[in-house]
Order: C-alpha cells, then sequence, then structure tokens
C-alpha cells in the first residue's frame, strides 16, 4: 500500500515485463531501468505469473519508487484473446494462484503445436531456438519464438515475426483458450486488486462488440482501462479517454516495456494522461 501523497506530476508506469514471463530484463533491471528513467510509482505485470514480484518489491523499494503489485492475465473473450490487467492485488491469494497455475499450464503444448506449424511452412527447431530465449519454463510465448526467428534471419525484427507469422490467422498462430473474463476479473478481485483492460486498441472487435465487452466487464466488478499506452497511437490516447469517461472507468498509463531495443517508449516514457480522466492509481494513493 502506498504511502505517496498524489501529485499530478507522478511519472507512472504500470505495465511491463520481465524474464518471469517475455521481457529481456530480470525483475531487479527492470525495476533499475524504470528508475533510470524517471519513473515514481511502478508496477511489473508479467503475463500469468507473480513470480517476480517479491524481487520487484525489494529493488523498488531500495530505490525508492513507490511500487504497485501487478500482472496481466491472458483471456478469451468471444474467441478473442484480451488481456486483463491486475493492480494492487495480495500475490499470495490463494485463489489466485491456483487459476494462474491453470491459465499457464496450456502454454507448453501450444508451443510444441507452434513448432510443429513453423516446421510446416520450411523453419525447423524453433521449439528449442524459443526455448533459449525463456526465463520461466511455464511461461513460454510467442515473443520468445518471435526473437528466435529474428535470431536465424527470418524476419528482421520482432514485429516482422508477428506479422508474417504469429498473429492470428498466420501459419505459426495456434488458437488458445485462456481464462475467462468472469475468471480474470473474479480472481483479481478476490486478491483486492482492480480489473484494468490493458491496451484495448489491440484488439480487433466491431464497436458492438467493444460495447457488450465493456460493459461485461463492469457489470463483473471491472474498473479501469489503459489509456495511455505503448500500444496506442496518439489518437487512441483520446478515443479511450473518451470511452474511458463514457463507461466510467478509471484510466491506466503503461508503456509494456518488455525489452530496450523491441518495443518504444521505454518505461515511464508516454505523455501524462488528460486532466478529465480519473487516474486509476487514485484508487490506491490519496
Ligand atoms: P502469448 O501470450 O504467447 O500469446 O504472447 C503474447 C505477447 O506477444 C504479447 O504480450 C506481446 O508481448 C507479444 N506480441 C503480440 N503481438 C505482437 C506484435 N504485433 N508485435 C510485437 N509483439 C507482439
Ligand atoms: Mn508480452
Ligand atoms: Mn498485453
Ligand atoms: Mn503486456
Amino acid at each position: 500500500m502506498s504511502s505517496l501523497v498524489f501529485s499530478p506530476e507522478l511519472n507512472v508506469d504500470l505495465h511491463c515485463h520481465s524474464t518471469v514471463s517475455d521481457g529481456v530484463l530480470a525483475p531487479a533491471a527492470v525495476a533499475q531501468r524504470a528508475h533510470a528513467q524517471g519513473v515514481d510509482v511502478w508496477a511489473l505485470t508479467d503475463h500469468d505469473e507473480v513470480g517476480g514480484i517479491v524481487a520487484a518489491r525489494e529493488a523498488a523499494t531500495d530505490l525508492g519508487m513507490d511500487y504497485v503489485t501487478g500482472l496481466e492475465i491472458s483471456v478469451t473473450w468471444a474467441n478473442k484473446t484480451i488481456h486483463i490487467v491486475g493492480l494492487n492485488i495480495d500475490e499470495t491469494n490463494p485463489d489466485l494462484l491456483a487459476g494462474l497455475v491453470k491459465t499457464r499450464s496450456g502454454r507448453q503444448r501450444r508451443a510444441e503445436d507452434m513448432a510443429a506449424d513453423l516446421a510446416r511452412v520450411g523453419i525447423p527447431n524453433c521449439y528449442a531456438g524459443a526455448l533459449k530465449y525463456v526465463g520461466n519454463p511455464d511461461l513460454i510465448s510467442r515473443s520468445h519464438f518471435a526473437r528466435y526467428l529474428v535470431e536465424i534471419g527470418v524476419c528482421e525484427d520482432v514485429s516482422g515475426v508477428f506479422k508474417k507469422y504469429l498473429a492470428d490467422g498466420k501459419p505459426g498462430f495456434v488458437p488458445h483458450r485462456w481464462a475467462t473474463l468472469s475468471e480474470a476479473v473474479g480472481w483479481i478481485r478476490g486478491a483486492g486488486g482492480v480489473a484494468v483492460v490493458a491496451h484495448p486498441g489491440r484488439y480487433d472487435l466491431t464497436p458492438l462488440a467493444f460495447d457488450a465487452f465493456f460493459n461485461e466487464f463492469k457489470d463483473l466488478g471491472g474498473k479501469a482501462i489503459e489509456v495511455v499506452t505503448g500500444s496506442h497511437t496518439v489518437d487512441q490516447y483520446d478515443e479511450y479517454a473518451r470511452i474511458a469517461n463514457r463507461y466510467g472507468f478509471m484510466a491506466s498509463r503503461g508503456s509494456d516495456f518488455h525489452a530496450p531495443d523491441e518495443n518504444l517508449p521505454d518505461l515511464g516514457q508516454l505523455p501524462a494522461l488528460a486532466k478529465d480522466l480519473t487516474p486509476v492509481w487514485h484508487s490506491w494513493i490519496k
């Protein structure tokens, strides 16, 4: 829980990844980088994992940053993958932990299937190749495959690999069933946390489906959406600010940092939230 007094100048970054999921820096190194980039309030939000939290909290506290416990849960809603960030959770909550074990459990089989698909289009040995980049054996992800495909020269960068091979409908994409929206929001709320829709601008939903999704999320007790995120364009900052106000959601800000060379912006390097939004951190920083 925070002892900080809220100030509009705070640099808040509530979304990023470490080697415990698909980032390339260990939790303490992400903390150091966040601090060096001027972040005051920081959450590590590894995919489907809380295993980095103890190290992240210790490093953040040593550096004098305000630490928020977090994670990012993979959800399947209407056959699409949606990510839900949980903030200010009790990471020892047994129902949350059991839910995360279940959510992670299909990743290895999925990775083997992805490798078989990639072999069929002429790229062999991707499972072993991806494993070289994996920091947590329970958390093999598409990002690890993407790094290997860049290494062997199949594409120039990670985003090119996703476009050509790993996005929905491409030859290395294997459909997967993650947690339900109700489970993810329930685990986060049960652990005392706030549920936040991660990077809504990335989902391929019609306006009607988005409306159904936001209403369902709200009915389940979801409280916030990411507005300023490294995954949004400048136009989407405005679009999702309007949506936050329309549905009565608080707004979050986070870089979604994974690796120094892979995605801009760096930790903390984002514009502030618009003044007419209610920052999600107001729910625990008074
Ligand atoms: P997974 O959980 O294995 O499906 O992997 C999802 C991760 O892949 C996301 O969290 C991102 O880190 C990464 N990712 C997804 N789409 C893209 C993209 N178009 N460009 C770069 N990274 C992506
Ligand atoms: Mn990721
Ligand atoms: Mn995400
Ligand atoms: Mn993320």
